[in-house]
Order: structure tokens, then C-alpha cells, then sequence
């Protein structure tokens, strides 16, 4: 596999990486593409099938990992599989464009080990643990159970953000958005040079 950059966004469910990397798609001279993830969780209301996730069964999630079709995959949650297919980065440099991952801290690190000159990831860290239960709440789009299970692997994923090349604390979104479209562009740039 060859072509353009990975730019990877990581952090905590309800850190705001989400609304991040929406914004930094809008930005033509960027020339992003988002790696559209395959996942065996159910869609939320409003997701849309090959636009917010492949959305496929257990079995078929199987198969890929038989196959050895992800670049990275991860049990996420309990029984739900998220992962990165080789020919979803294939598909996205085919068209000449960067790739921006929207993806778990331990499948950021992975893709950063395989690419490390390619790669440029980003921690997104909430202001803190409660806040992020703040913010879980207010989306309801999970139960309080599936909000504890968030909740408890947030620690646990907060402690690899010095692994990251860099770490945005998303207190204020306005600055948070600024510092992510500066870090990309300028880590384009200078690969490009
Ligand atoms: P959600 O269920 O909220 O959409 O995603 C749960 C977590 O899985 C988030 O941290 C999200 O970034 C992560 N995730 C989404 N796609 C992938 C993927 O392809 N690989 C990995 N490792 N994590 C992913």
C-alpha cells in the first residue's frame, strides 16, 4: 500500500473527536477522505450504511479478521468489533486523498506503528472524566449501562495519550477545531515538501 497521509484521531468516547473530524472534512485543502470504519454494532438512529460505518453482522466481521482483510481491528466494547479494511486506505488513495481516521486509541497506535512516517495522530482528551459523563448523557444515544462501560474504559484509554505526536484538550470546541485544522495542515505541508 502506497500514497497519501493518515491523519488519526483518538480519545475517549464523547471527547468531541467526532465533531472534530467532521469539521476538518469540510475543509477542501485538506483533502481528506474519512476511513469508513466496519463495525458489528447496531446503527444508531440517523447512521447511514457506507457513510458512517459498514455496518455487518458478527459473522461477517469474523471473516474478515479470517481473512486478514483489516489493517486494524478491535473488540471495542463487549461484542462490538470496530475495524480499519486494508482496501478502505486503498480506496481513499486511489483517489489521490489524505485519510482521516475517526478510531479507538489502541487501533490509532497500531496504525501509527504500521505507517509511522505517513502517520500523524492526534489525542483528543476531554477536560475530565466527569465532563465526559456530562457529555454521554446529554447525546443519549447510549444506555447508562453502555455509559459506565464507556466511562470506565476512559481511564484506561487516557493514559496512552502521551503516546500520541500530539494531545488537543477539547475544553473549548472553537480552540480545539482551530489547533486540529493548524496540526493537519501543517504536518500536510511539510510531508509534501
Ligand atoms: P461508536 O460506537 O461511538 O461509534 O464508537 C466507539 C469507539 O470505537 C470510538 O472510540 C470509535 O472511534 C471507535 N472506532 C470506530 N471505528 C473504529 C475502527 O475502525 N477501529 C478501531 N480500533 N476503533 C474504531
Amino acid at each position: 500500500m502506497a500514497g497519501g497521509k493518515l491523519i488519526v484521531f483518538s480519545a475517549p468516547s464523547g471527547s468531541g473527536k467526532t465533531t472534530i473530524v467532521q469539521h476538518l472534512l469540510k475543509l477542501e485543502k485538506l483533502n481528506l477522505d474519512f476511513s469508513i470504519s466496519a463495525t458489528s454494532r447496531e446503527p444508531r438512529k440517523g447512521e447511514v450504511h457506507g457513510q458512517d460505518y459498514y455496518f455487518i453482522s458478527l459473522k461477517q466481521f469474523k471473516q474478515h479478521i479470517k481473512k486478514e482483510e483489516f489493517l486494524e481491528w478491535e473488540e471495542v466494547y463487549r461484542d462490538n468489533f470496530y475495524g480499519t479494511l486494508k482496501k478502505e486506505i486503498e480506496r481513499i488513495w486511489a483517489k489521490g486523498k489524505n485519510v482521516i481516521f475517526d478510531i479507538d486509541v489502541v487501533g490509532g497506535l497500531r496504525i501509527k506503528k504500521k505507517f509511522p512516517k505517513e502517520t500523524l495522530a492526534v489525542f483528543v482528551k476531554p477536560p475530565s472524566v466527569d465532563e465526559l459523563k456530562i457529555r454521554l448523557k446529554k447525546r443519549k444515544t447510549e444506555s447508562d449501562e453502555k455509559i459506565n462501560m464507556r466511562i470506565a474504559k476512559a481511564s484506561v484509554e487516557l493514559a496512552t495519550a502521551p503516546q500520541f505526536d500530539f494531545i488537543i484538550e477539547n475544553i473549548d470546541l472553537d480552540i480545539a477545531l482551530n489547533e486540529a485544522k493548524e496540526l493537519v495542515e501543517k504536518f500536510i505541508h511539510e510531508e509534501n515538501e
